[in-house]
């Protein structure tokens, strides 16, 4: 087995096929986790278990890392993952990640309902439905677990051109709160995470003169590493953070 703070636990990550989700594979595999990449791009998260993670061992008695094609917004594609993992693993996963998520931006005056739906569907009911799954499982288990939801800063501050994306993301922190008060009971704790701007290709999409002016206002005028994040990721994963639930997290270099 992989020593490491999260060594032979079984880690599902959404949005696993590029930038943070791909990152967070990286680094609770190299922590000893077992990682099922899930991704609506299968050939993405593929490349993330080939060429991100480290080989896990067998020893702890799980199948290897794998990646699967996985749509968040539909619950029967969640049920579907749900079901490979029992079936594959006979163990429920007590590591969820929910990475997966899209932009679709523009001025509130001129957004179409169908990229308001989108991002929504994505973003919001996607971690719902994720987090409602994978809950559920470790409920009947009777197994501690850990989930983080990954937000953003503009959940908690706004920002032009994204008053879906805003909502999505302040919709995930709510979420998060609520289910971490149900599940405390259980000792399944759940976190939110408020990454700033890290490089990635979400936010290559970003122009330029808008970096830079974010950038003047970040103390450490720089853009984060994806890794950056995910180590938090991996931290909130492990038992070394065991008493915290209901958190909402600031990664952003201090913006
Ligand atoms: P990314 O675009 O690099 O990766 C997102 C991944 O999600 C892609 O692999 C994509 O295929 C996948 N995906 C999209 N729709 C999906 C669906 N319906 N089902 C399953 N997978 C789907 O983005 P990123 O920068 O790594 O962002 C990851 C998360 O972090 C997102 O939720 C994003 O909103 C959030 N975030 C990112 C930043 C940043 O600076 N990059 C900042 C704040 C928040």
């Amino acid at each position: 087995m992989v020593a490491g703070i999260v060594a032979g636990r079984l880690a599902v990550v959404t949005g696993a096929g590029s930038g943070i989700g791909r990152a967070t594979c990286q680094v609770l595999s190299r922590e000893g986790a077992t990682v099922i990449a899930a991704d609506k791009n299968y050939e993405a998260a593929l490349e993330t278990i080939k060429t991100h993670t480290v080989l896990s061992s067998q020893s702890n008695g799980l199948a290897g890392h794998s990646a699967v094609e996985l749509d968040v917004s539909d619950s029967k594609s969640v049920q579907k993952l749900l079901e490979k993992v029992r079936k594959q693993y006979k163990a429920p996963a007590t590591i969820v990640v929910n990475s997966a998520g899209i932009t679709r931006d523009n001025w509130l005056t001129k957004m179409s309902e169908e990229d308001y739906d989108a991002v929504l569907n994505v973003n919001l009911k996607g971690s719902f439905l994720v987090m409602q799954a994978f809950a559920r499982a470790m409920v009947i288990a009777s197994l501690p677990g850990s989930i983080i939801n990954i937000s953003s800063i503009i959940g908690k501050h706004g920002n032009k051109g994204q008053t879906n994306y805003s909502a999505s993301k302040a919709g995930v922190i709510a979420m998060t709160r609520s289910a971490a008060i149900e599940l405390g009971k259980m000792n399944i704790r759940v976190n939110a995470i408020l990454p700033g701007y890290f490089k990635t290709p979400m936010v290559d999409t970003v122009p330029e003169k808008v970096i830079q002016g974010v950038l003047k206002m970040v103390p450490l005028a720089r853009m984060g590493d994806p890794l950056e994040v995910a180590e938090v990721i991996t931290f909130l994963a492990s038992d070394k953070s065991s008493f915290i639930t209901g958190a909402a997290i600031d990664v952003n270099g201090g913006l």
